[in-house]
C-alpha cells in the first residue's frame, strides 16, 4: 500500500509537488498531526508514527497517475483538451466587477449569482497578499467575492517595501480544510488546473468536504512564479521597467506589466522561465481540463473572459448567471449602453475644465494651474473605463468564438508538447 513516503519519493524527490497541500489537507490522521505543511509550503511528516498507511494522500496527489481513470471517466474526458460542451465569450454586466477584474469578471459575477441565488454560501477564492504574494479565502459574504476579484498583483497601494521571498501561488485547496468546521454545506471552488485535479481525486474518493463542493470552476493557467530579490531585479531588467512605477501585473498569453503612466509593458512567458515553480514545467494541463467551467484571457478581446462549459452543472449555471449578470459578446445590454453614455458627458466635461484652465494659463501665466493633475489623473482613469465598455471589434459572433476557441486548443497543445519527454505523463487515460 502507497503512503505519504510513496508520494515523497515520486512526487517531491523529482520535483513535481506544486505544493496544492491537498496530501495534507485530506489526510485521514490530520487531527492526529501525521502531516503539516513545513515553511517552504512543501508538505511533510510532523509525527511518521500517527500515519495509518492508508494511502489516501497518495492517490489523490494529482501527480501521480491513480485515480486518473475515474476522474476523466466523470468529466467525459476527450481529446485534446478536456469535455468541451460550448465555448462563450463573457464580461460581466455589474460595473464594480468590471473595473477590479483581471479579464471580462465573469467568474467574479458567477459566484456572486451564485451566493445571491442561495445556491451557494461560501466560495474558496485568493486575495492579495502583501506585494506579490496570493493567500486563500474562505469567502462567506458577497463583499469579500468581490475583494477577492482579479487575479492581478495590485502593487498600486503598497509602499515599496520588499521582502526577499514571493510566490504568485495561491495555495487554495488548504482553505478547504476549514469548509466544515465553519459550518458551510455548499460551495464554490476557484482554482489553477492542478487544484482542480486535486479537487476532482478528493471528490472520487468521497473524502470530507466533498458533499460540499456545489461547482468547481478552473482557471486556465501557464504556470507561477516565485522570486527573490535578484531574480526580481533581474526582471526589472529584462522588460526594462522600475517596480516602483508598477500599477499592476496580469498574466494570459503573455506577463503584462501595466506602469502608472497608463503605458503597458508585455514579456513573454518563456522570457520568465528562470523564475517559473520548477513543478509547473512538468505540467500538461493548461486550460483546468475538469472544471465545470474553465475561464482564461486568452482568445478574447480586452476585457472579456473566454469561458468554456465542461459539463451539465456549468451550463446550467452560466444559463442562470447570464439571465441576471453576464454579458455576451455581441449582445450588448442598455446597461452597458447607459454607462458609456454617462462616461461620455463627465470626459466630455472634465475636457472642457481643463481647456479652460490651460487658456487661462496662457493668458496669464502666474495662474496656478490648482486641480490639473486630478483631473488629468481622473481623465485617464474614465478613458481607461470607457475602453473596457467599447463593443468588441466588428466581428460576426461565431467566427470570434471559433478564433477563441482555436486559440485556446493552440495554448493546450502547446503546454502539453512543452513537457521534457522523460518527464511526460502518458495521456489521460478515459473509460470506454
Ligand atoms: C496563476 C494564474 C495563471 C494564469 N494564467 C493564464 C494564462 O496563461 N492564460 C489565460 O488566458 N488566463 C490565465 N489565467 C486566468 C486569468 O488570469 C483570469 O483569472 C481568468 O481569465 C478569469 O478572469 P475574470 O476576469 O473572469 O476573473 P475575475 O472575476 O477577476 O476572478 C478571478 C478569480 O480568481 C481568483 N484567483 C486569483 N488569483 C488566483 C490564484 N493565484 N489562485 C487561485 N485563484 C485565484 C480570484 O480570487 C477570483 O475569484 C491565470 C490565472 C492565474 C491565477
Ligand atoms: S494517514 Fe493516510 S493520508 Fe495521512 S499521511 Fe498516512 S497514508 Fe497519507
Ligand atoms: S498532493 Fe499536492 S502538496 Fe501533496 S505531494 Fe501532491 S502536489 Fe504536493
Ligand atoms: S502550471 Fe500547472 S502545476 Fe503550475 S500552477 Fe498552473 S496548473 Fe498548477
Amino acid at each position: 500500500m502507497s503512503s505519504f513516503q510513496t508520494l515523497v519519493e515520486e512526487v517531491h524527490q523529482n520535483d513535481r509537488c506544486h505544493m496544492c497541500g491537498g496530501c495534507v489537507t485530506f489526510c485521514t490522521a490530520i487531527n492526529y498531526g501525521a502531516l503539516e505543511i513545513g515553511e517552504d509550503g512543501l508538505p511533510r511528516y510532523k509525527d511518521q508514527n500517527s500515519c495509518l498507511e492508508c494511502g489516501i494522500c497518495y492517490m489523490l496527489c494529482p501527480e501521480v497517475e491513480e485515480l486518473d481513470v475515474e476522474i476523466n471517466s466523470l468529466a467525459n474526458w476527450e481529446e485534446p483538451a478536456g469535455k468541451i460542451i460550448s465555448s462563450s465569450i463573457l464580461r460581466a454586466r455589474d460595473r464594480q466587477v468590471l473595473d477590479r477584474a483581471t479579464d471580462g469578471g465573469a467568474v467574479t459575477a458567477i459566484l456572486l449569482h451564485l451566493m445571491e441565488s442561495g445556491r451557494i454560501d461560501g466560495a474558496v477564492v485568493s486575495r492579495n497578499k502583501g506585494l506579490f504574494n496570493r493567500e486563500p479565502m474562505l469567502a462567506r459574504t458577497s463583499e469579500q467575492i468581490l475583494e477577492c476579484c482579479g487575479s492581478y498583483f495590485d502593487v498600486s497601494h503598497g509602499t515599496y517595501h520588499y521582502g526577499t521571498q514571493y510566490s504568485t501561488y495561491s495555495p487554495s485547496v488548504q482553505a478547504l480544510g476549514d469548509v466544515k468546521t465553519q459550518g458551510f454545506r455548499s460551495i464554490a471552488f476557484v482554482g489553477t488546473p492542478c487544484q482542480v485535479r486535486t479537487l476532482r481525486k478528493m471528490q472520487a474518493l468521497g473524502v470530507v468536504p466533498a458533499d460540499a463542493i456545489y461547482c468547481v470552476l478552473g482557471l486556465f493557467c501557464t504556470g507561477n512564479f516565485e522570486f527573490d530579490d535578484n531574480s526580481r531585479k533581474r526582471l526589472e531588467k529584462t522588460g526594462e521597467f522600475s517596480w516602483k512605477d508598477v500599477q499592476k501585473i496580469n498574466v494570459t498569453d503573455k506577463v503584462y506589466i501595466y506602469m502608472q503612466d497608463g503605458s503597458i509593458h508585455a514579456l513573454p512567458l518563456d522570457e520568465l522561465d528562470f523564475i517559473k515553480r520548477r513543478a509547473c514545467n512538468y505540467c500538461h494541463d493548461y486550460s483546468a481540463e475538469l472544471a465545470d467551467l474553465s475561464f482564461g484571457g486568452v482568445g478574447s478581446d480586452d476585457g472579456w473572459t473566454t469561458v468554456l462549459t465542461r459539463s451539465p452543472l456549468g451550463m446550467e449555471i452560466l444559463r442562470y448567471a447570464e439571465r441576471n449578470s453576464l454579458e455576451r459578446l455581441g449582445m450588448q445590454d442598455p446597461d452597458t449602453q447607459d454607462q458609456r453614455s454617462a462616461l461620455d458627458a463627465e470626459i466630455q466635461d472634465l475636457k472642457s475644465r481643463m481647456q479652460h484652465l490651460q487658456y487661462r494659463r496662457l493668458e496669464n501665466p502666474e495662474t496656478t494651474a490648482h486641480g490639473y493633475q486630478e483631473m488629468l489623473e481622473r481623465l485617464k482613469y474614465l478613458q481607461k473605463q470607457k475602453q473596457k465598455l467599447q463593443p468588441a471589434k466588428q466581428r460576426p459572433e461565431q467566427h470570434a468564438l471559433n478564433s477563441c476557441l482555436e486559440v485556446v486548443l493552440e495554448k493546450c497543445r502547446q503546454k502539453k508538447g512543452q513537457i521534457p519527454q522523460s518527464r511526460s505523463r502518458t495521456a489521460p487515460a478515459t473509460v470506454a
